[in-house]
């Protein structure tokens, strides 16, 4: 049990098939009080009734900072504390450069990294107040190696700009014994791509992966724990690959 009695709060945790969904799974068989928050209040409560008892599901919009403190508030009004944050929730769009919109900008860098500074901005006061928390947010191996796998390069940028923010937070909230740190997944096989991801386009993605298969979501869940129990107890501002040696540096 390496977050007994831990309250962890873990966004676009609803999806069945999801690294959000998998991590709160694991999360909650090690002992933690899991909040989901998802879009959709309906499939937020459904996956924390399959998720199990100490689950409770929250409507919140990622992107939206009242809806991120209004989430936040439901579940300080529920358990009292947050030991954990996860900033999961996130969107990819296959485009190239010339192809992207305005729109298509705002839409997938609102949701991972303005919604990762909204939501830790509802909780670092919190964690503050408590002397204590783990942030971990999903970054991606797009940010590292430029994209080349699915998203495009509005997504390899705002996956890069959680990484730094990130390490500004860490430096910036390490004297509260807050300690925030990324993951970066290869290719993990969800449904995020939304069927768009074709068995040749996995074929030879395969052939660049050592590990020689593709991710599943609890080779990513299973590195998060790490970084929100105390396993991880001295790292702060660090980046965990987790891509199966697809890129090695
Ligand atoms: P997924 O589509 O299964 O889960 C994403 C969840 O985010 C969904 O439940 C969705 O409803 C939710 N979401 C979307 N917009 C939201 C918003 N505005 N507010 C709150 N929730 C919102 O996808 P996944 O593959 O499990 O992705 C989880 C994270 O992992 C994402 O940040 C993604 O970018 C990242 N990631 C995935 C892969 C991969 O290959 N699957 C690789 C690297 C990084």
């Amino acid at each position: 049990m390496l977050l007994e009695n831990k309250v962890c709060v873990i966004t676009g945790a609803a999806s069945p098939r999801g690294i959000g969904r998998n991590t709160a799974e694991l999360f909650h068989k090690h002992g933690a009080y899991v909040a989901i928050l998802d879009l959709n209040q309906a499939q937020s409560e459904e996956a924390a009734r399959a998720v199990g008892e100490r689950a409770f599901g929250v409507a919140c919009d990622v992107t939206d900072k009242a809806s991120c403190e209004k989430a936040v508030a439901a579940v300080l009004e529920k358990f009292g504390r947050i030991d954990v944050l996860l900033n999961n929730a996130g969107i990819t769009q296959p485009l190239k450069t010339l192809e992207i919109t305005p729109e298509n900008y705002e839409q997938v860098t609102d949701v991972s990294l303005r919604g990762m500074l909204y939501m830790s901005q509802a909780v670092l006061p919190q964690m503050v107040s408590q002397n204590s928390g783990s942030i971990v947010n999903t970054s991606s191996v797009s940010a590292q190696r430029g994209g080349g796998i699915f998203g495009g390069p509005h997504y390899s940028a705002a996956k890069a700009g959680m990484l730094g923010l990130g390490k500004a937070m860490a430096r910036e909230f390490g004297g509260h014994n807050i300690r925030i740190n990324s993951v970066t997944p290869g290719l993990i096989l969800t449904d995020i791509t939304g069927g768009k991801l074709t068995p040749e386009m996995k074929e030879k993605i395969l052939t660049t992966i050592p590990l020689n298969r593709l991710g599943a979501a609890e080779d990513v869940s299973k590195a998060f724990l790490f970084l929100a129990s105390d396993l991880s107890s001295y790292i702060t501002g660090a980046t965990i690959d987790v891509n199966g040696g697809m890129h090695i540096y």
